[in-house]
């Protein structure tokens, strides 16, 4: 990190501490009202070392509900593109989102959302409910010795591939990087802690069956992927669903277009932004908000993407 750069960040600081960055952050994002933003997190963890992949420390994600709260007005993602296509005040929503279904969610941020009273949407990946999967991009992450920026960047090279093509590289990467210990499993929410959540306000949707980049596959099997997952939700949580969030945030004409067939009402992209009246509802924009270390710094990535306008 340059000079530059680390007089930026205790400027940033600096503002959030003195608790005028939400304010400056309001007039910032002034540009076209209503506005819907929505924050995209994956995992929680405890505070402390040894963060798994894409989790947020949960006394940050605390911070960052507290922040938002304070500033914005936080709501369903049903009410907040309701709030964008139907409503003409100066106000700016915001939803929070988290992707895939890792029991961290129950386990941590649960309460900091019981909390605050904030609603929150879980995508689910109906086939590892209750499962101790091993996802591909953690065997990155080991195979890179828990470094998250070349994780990063190796995951979004390899989200393009195909299934056999991803095995096989991360095999050469496990066998050349002669790994001391495999990469982990992880603990996946199951019904018991979804349908408990649910009582509390916590909406879910879908993140399909497999988690698998759905442009490389057929209609039939995206088909299966989308109509699957929803109807193992609706069965179980005795609801129609319509949120759906696409994997890795890919998703092109074709799987839209399959998306609306398979009877959501909404789906969220991968891209960076704020979403006004003129949003696409099967391509919404999103802000990446975990891990951001410092609340001040997703104050910086909500500011970056409020003129980035859909
Ligand atoms: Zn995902």
């Amino acid at each position: 990190m340059g000079i530059k750069q680390s007089a930026k960040d205790i400027a940033k600081e600096m503002f959030y501490r003195l608790g005028i960055c939400g304010p400056l952050l309001r007039i910032s994002c002034i540009c076209k009202y209503p506005a819907f933003f929505i924050l995209a997190y994956h995992r929680t963890c405890p505070s402390g070392n040894g963060r798994p992949y894409m989790a947020t420390p949960i006394d940050i994600f605390e911070q960052h509900i507290k922040f938002i709260k304070d500033n914005f007005k936080i709501m369903p993602m049903t009410e907040g593109l309701k709030n964008i296509y139907e409503k003409k005040e100066k106000e700016i929503y915001v939803s929070v989102n988290l992707d895939d279904g890792y029991m961290d969610n129950y386990l941590y941020a649960y309460h900091v959302l019981k909390k605050y009273k904030v609603p929150a949407t879980i995508f689910l990946t109906t086939d590892y409910i209750g499962k101790n999967p091993v996802f591909w991009w953690d065997r990155v992450f080991n195979a890179t010795s828990y470094n998250e920026h070349a994780t990063d960047r190796i995951n979004a090279a390899l989200r393009t591939e195909e299934e056999s093509e991803i095995q096989r590289r991360i095999k050469e990467m496990e066998d050349k990087a002669s790994l001391l210990k495999k990469a982990k499993s992880n603990l996946m929410l199951g019904w018991e802690e979804i349908r408990k959540m649910k009582e509390d306000g916590i909406d879910f949707g879908s993140h399909t069956k497999t988690h698998r980049n759905l442009c490389l596959l057929s209609d039939e099997e995206v088909a299966e992927e989308l109509g699957g997952s929803k109807k193992v939700l609706e069965e179980n949580l005795g609801e129609e669903v319509r949120g759906f969030s696409y994997p890795f945030g890919i998703y092109d004409e074709r799987i839209k277009n399959l998306a609306k067939r398979a009877g959501f009402g909404y789906a969220r992209a991968g891209f960076k932004g704020f979403n006004h009246k003129n949003a696409d509802r099967f391509a919404l924009a999103s802000i990446c908000a975990g891990p951001a270390l410092r609340t001040s710094f997703l104050a910086d990535r909500i500011s970056l993407s409020a003129f980035k306008t859909h």
